[in-house]
């Protein structure tokens, strides 16, 4: 037997939202609409964004009508009486980040965007990394550095687990026998250690970016000539 799930607001926002699906677009009067007794509902759709649901507007998106809104991302079903999943992450902060954000190379661990890089289907935001745990505290995980890992804002999202259809395992098998026994080693590592270790090429890359310009573009001119050369001995 469940318990009926309370009709406020939120709720009901919620709902709406939802029924538009990821990727749904809807004007501000459709809102009001759908839920003609919640005063203010587009200000209680705000209250969703801390529930993992991302709705953008004219605002953040251009190619937006001002009266618009577009369903990114659909957090926690409050309107199917899911609750809002408890934040266990311990927030990692000061020299410890600051390690693994380094030895990560700022790059999230799980779909490898770098920090302040755009992602690529949802152009205008932006990647921030955080400090994720690989095997998560509530099934015992610690606060170690073998146990940490630099995330984005979206893979770090644990509210995410109940809006993507997870791939099966046969998928990713199938996926995973593709490359070549290079890759298949590289892919091993990283399972093992829950986490990407950047290639030596990522390494080299990583070091270019924090030179300063007129080094940077010495460095690109010097690997260009090798580039050329080399294409000329093939
Ligand atoms: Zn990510």
């Amino acid at each position: 037997m469940s318990t009926p799930i309370r009709r406020t607001s939120l709720v009901k926002v919620a709902e709406f939202v939802a029924s538009k699906g990821v990727g749904g677009k809807f004007s501000k009067l459709e809102l009001f609409e759908a839920v003609p007794d919640v005063s203010q509902a587009d200000r209680r759709m705000r209250d969703l964004r801390p529930m993992g649901w991302t709705i953008d507007n004219y605002k953040v998106n251009p190619n937006l009508r001002p009266d618009e809104y577009l369903v990114r991302e659909i957090g926690t079903r409050v309107d199917l009486g899911e609750t809002r999943p408890k934040t266990i992450r311990k927030n990692i902060t000061g020299p410890k980040r600051r390690r693994i954000l380094e030895r990560d190379g700022h790059m999230c661990q799980v779909c490898g965007i770098r920090a302040g890089q755009e992602f690529p289907d949802a152009p205008g935001r932006t990647a921030v990394m955080t400090i994720g745990h690989i095997i998560p505290v509530n099934r015992g995980g610690t606060n170690d550095d073998a146990n940490l890992r630099a995330e984005c804002q979206r893979c770090g999202d644990e509210s995410r687990d109940i809006t993507v259809d997870p791939p099966t395992g046969h998928q990713v098998l199938t996926h995973a026998s593709r490359g070549s026994l290079k890759d298949k080693r590289t892919l091993y590592g990283w399972m093992q250690a829950g986490r990407r270790t950047p290639s030596d090429t990522e390494r080299v890359f990583q070091e270019w970016s924090r030179l300063p310009h007129s080094e940077r573009m010495q460095v690109m001119t010097a690997l260009a000539e090798q580039v050329i050369k080399g294409l000329e001995s093939e």
